[in-house]
């Protein structure tokens, strides 16, 4: 266990350009729902908890959600400056409108070439898309152009929860089986669905075991929370398709490995979720 160095492969900047500028009434609704704090935080106080957990390093996701919040993004350029203070830590994922058309695009191009971010997240509950929808796949064509992984949410989200009528997001956008789609007519492109994509975990699950460019994180939850299918599979038949992911600051990366240990996972399998799987995927 000692010799693993674990890649968080989904974490957000805890500063208050993310958490309250672009997350507005969205990011409120999902603290209030999952009874936590989002007291901003720097990103120094932010690699304090990396340390205290162990963790080498972390995927640090952009956020740009403008045309459906009307609210500023977290942008690919503040993004690749915290990449750039601290290199050996973080691993930049951009983030791009969908609905911005070429914009988007041209975003997503200098954030990969110019800024020299390695990847690119989107939000389809907040971003309100199908992402089998056929006016994004100049987007995955681009992504595959780029030689890039993409990571989609997946599952019940917090934004919003527990208020009338979820801030106006649609759960509908968050299935998994729009992402097969993907996955069968983009065989080059590697996809993270991000999240125990409850409720529908077996959807997932049985892309991961269909398509080989189709990867599961675990972030999101504690794993002692996890749907009882999602750990027998991580366990065995999935090993290699499954990614240690936190939502940092939604989740605290020692909370989470302390819970992730008491799965009583073999060394070797622990190994490829910490570490050797997210190698494989971001190509380090
Ligand atoms: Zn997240």
């Amino acid at each position: 266990m000692s010799l693993i160095k674990p890649i968080d492969i989904h974490a957000h900047p805890p500063t208050e350009d993310y958490l309250i500028r672009s997350g507005g009434k969205y990011i409120k609704h999902a603290a209030e729902y999952f009874r936590i704090s989002i007291k901003p935080r720097s990103i120094e106080e932010m690699l304090e908890a990396y340390d205290r957990a162990g963790v080498d390093r972390i995927v640090i996701v952009a956020w740009d959600a403008e045309t459906t919040t009307g609210l500023p993004k977290t942008s690919n350029e503040y993004i690749a400056e915290i990449v750039d203070r601290y290199p050996d830590r973080f691993i930049g994922f951009a983030s791009v409108d969908p609905w911005k058309g070429e914009i988007a695009i041209r975003d997503l191009e200098v954030a990969i070439r110019d800024l020299g971010l390695s990847g690119v997240k989107f939000q389809q509950a907040i971003q309100a898309f199908f992402p089998n929808d056929r006016r994004f796949y100049p987007i995955y064509e681009k992504c595959v152009e780029l030689k890039i992984p993409v990571q989609f949410h997946l599952g019940m989200t917090g934004a919003g929860a527990g208020v009338r009528g979820g801030d106006g997001i649609r759960l509908k956008y968050t299935r998994p089986i729009y992402l097969d789609e993907v996955a069968a007519d983009f065989p080059e492109l590697t996809i993270i669905g991000l999240h125990p994509s409850w409720p529908w975990q077996e959807e997932s699950i049985a892309i991961a075991m269909h398509k080989a460019n189709f990867y599961l994180d675990l972030s999101g939850w504690l794993p002692t929370y996890f749907p009882e299918t999602l750990v027998r599979y991580a366990r065995t038949l999935l090993k290699d398709k499954c990614l240690f992911g936190t939502d940092y600051p939604f989740i605290d990366p020692e909370r989470w490995l302390y819970s992730f240990n008491k799965l009583g996972f073999e060394d070797e399998v622990k190994e490829l979720i910490l570490e050797k799987n997210a190698r494989r995927v971001l190509g380090i």
